[in-house]
């Protein structure tokens, strides 16, 4: 029975309404999951309230320490993290350790709380009289994550938020919660003050009851875009600060002139690592010329047939599971649409040789997907890569701009004009140009464009600090003299 994590212990949920947490690798259930009742989501809001109430006093000192004692112990017990979200993600224990490592990229970027939350100050704006600004906190704020990142995205969240001075929520996917459970215990050996981040389990009943809270002031959310517009729409008509993060198609353009060893390597990593469900994957390459597209199969299909498939704690393992079974249906039920639709199923995936037991499905490769066909234009979240073979570049550049998504894109050129012609032009929130994976480092913002993420701000970096926190602008005057206060708008 997993617990949730209040007042700054772990206690285990009352109610009835339970989940269960799978270890993908075997199909076996692993953990039993109480949903937070209505009494526990109350209880951990008026211990939220409570410490955020003295932390919102906080040196900014006192809150960077506290981000270098969480860091330290990150730092120690990454092996133990990874363990947990390989048994319950299903990634390989190194691509596991490697997201803990994007996630305290923040958490050392927070480390500077006393220069982030500087502010501006001008004096002299009229005689006397000074103007500056205040960033303050907002509250509580409420992190609610996908099951991609267990430890990566909730990083990309709290650290930022308490530093801000707000008391933070965590409300975990119900798919690999184990990970926010032993974040949790390590910010409190940091030194958090009781309270001052919750993890909260449960699916869409406790998130509805949470972003609806009066006491909750601001909403982050990851995870796919159904789920992301109901938030945004929901969060800010009860007046809350929202950012919601969705699905992803990422496009790979790899030009005549690019290096085909280099981006055949690329891409298959990008493509399949962690099975391909990561937002930031890649499951579209797009090409300009027939001999180009071929060259790339010929390196792809057998790199692809060399991928050793297994349990993610074994060293060997290049491909673990997916995460669910429902996961797995998905990207068969995309095969049998891809070959219906008439693409070319250059490597099928159910072909492969993977384990019987657990969530297990080769890499499959498509080529002669064309924009019409669904393998495209949806998001499949797995182990499946679309090559589209383009007539011209401005083709592709506009096959890019009319996807729904807008997440992430990438270009293999060796030509400095058209990687910058093409990082100009592309409507997409990351670009990355000989690389294939652009999620920006922490001290930099992450965040999609169209269909791929609704709010204005982004995730970590300045964007964050933006977003956890407000701006109070004072207008001072300490006047020499006798005050002399007109009906006209003060002009200086
Ligand atoms: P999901 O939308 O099913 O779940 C995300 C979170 O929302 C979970 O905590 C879940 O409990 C909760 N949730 C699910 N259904 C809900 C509902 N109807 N109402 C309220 N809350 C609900 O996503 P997932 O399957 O966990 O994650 C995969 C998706 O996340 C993919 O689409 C992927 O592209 C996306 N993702 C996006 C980013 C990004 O930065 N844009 C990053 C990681 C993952």
């Amino acid at each position: 029975m997993l617990p949730h994590h209040i007042h700054g212990q772990r206690v285990i949920g009352q109610s009835s309404s339970q989940g269960a947490v799978y270890n993908p690798a075997t199909g076996q259930i692993i953990h039993c999951l109480p949903f937070a009742t209505s009494a526990e989501i109350e209880s951990a809001l008026e211990s939220a309230e409570n410490a955020q109430h003295d932390w919102s006093r906080s040196s900014l000192a006192e809150r960077s320490r506290l981000m270098f004692s969480f860091k330290h112990l990150l730092d120690k017990n990454t092996d133990a993290l990874a363990e947990l979200i390989t048994l319950e993600h299903g990634k390989t224990h190194a691509d596991a350790k490697a997201s803990i490592q994007r996630g305290i990229e923040v958490v050392e970027y927070a480390c500077g709380a006393p220069n982030l939350l500087k502010s501006t100050y001008s004096e002299g704006v009229g005689r006397d009289v000074d103007c500056y600004g205040l960033r303050q906190n907002l509250g509580i704020c409420v992190g609610i994550t996908p099951f991609n990142f267990p430890a990566m995205i909730p990083l990309w969240m709290y650290p930022l938020a308490l530093i801000c001075g707000n008391a933070f929520i965590h409300k975990p996917s119900e798919k690999d919660p184990s990970t926010a459970l032993l974040l949790a215990d390590l910010l409190y050996e940091a030194g958090a003050p009781k309270g001052l981040l919750t993890v909260l389990q449960g699916d869409k009943t406790v998130v509805d009851a949470l972003i609806s809270h009066p006491k909750v002031k601001a909403v982050s959310f990851v995870g796919s875009t159904q789920v992301a517009e109901h938030i945004y729409k929901t969060a800010s008509s009860h007046g809350k600060r929202v950012q919601a993060f969705g699905s992803a198609k990422n496009h790979c353009l790899v030009m005549d002139d690019a290096d085909l060893d280099d981006a055949a390597n690329a891409i298959l990593g990008a493509a399949y690592g962690s099975c391909g469900q990561r937002c930031m994957a890649i499951p579209v390459v797009l090409t300009l010329s027939h001999s180009c597209a071929d060259a790339l199969v010929q390196r792809l299909a057998p790199a692809i047939q060399a991928l050793s498939i297994g349990p993610g704690n074994n060293d060997k393992t290049i491909l673990g599971p997916l995460n669910t079974q429902e996961s797995l249906d998905r990207v068969l039920h995309y095969l049998d649409i891809g070959v219906k639709e008439g693409a070319k199923l250059i490597i099928d995936g159910r072909k492969a040789h993977f384990p019987k037991e657990g969530f297990f499905i080769g890499a499959s490769l498509f080529d002669a997907v064309t924009p019409s066909m669904r393998i495209y234009q949806d998001e499949i979240f797995g182990p499946v890569l679309c090559i589209l073979r383009a007539p011209d570049y401005e083709t592709a550049i506009a096959w890019i701009n009319d996807h729904p998504y807008g997440n992430g894109a990438a270009i293999f050129t060796q030509s400095g004009e058209i990687a910058h012609d093409f990082a100009a032009r592309v409507h997409i929130g990351m670009v990355g140009v000989n690389v294939p994976i652009p999620v920006p480092v922490g001290y930099h913002t992450f965040g999609g464009w169209k269909r791929s993420a609704f709010g204005d701000l982004g995730l970590h970096g300045p964007d964050g600090i933006q977003f956890y926190s407000q701006l109070k602008t004072i207008t001072s005057r300490w006047p020499r003299g006798k005050n002399v206060h007109g009906f006209s708008l003060p002009t200086h």
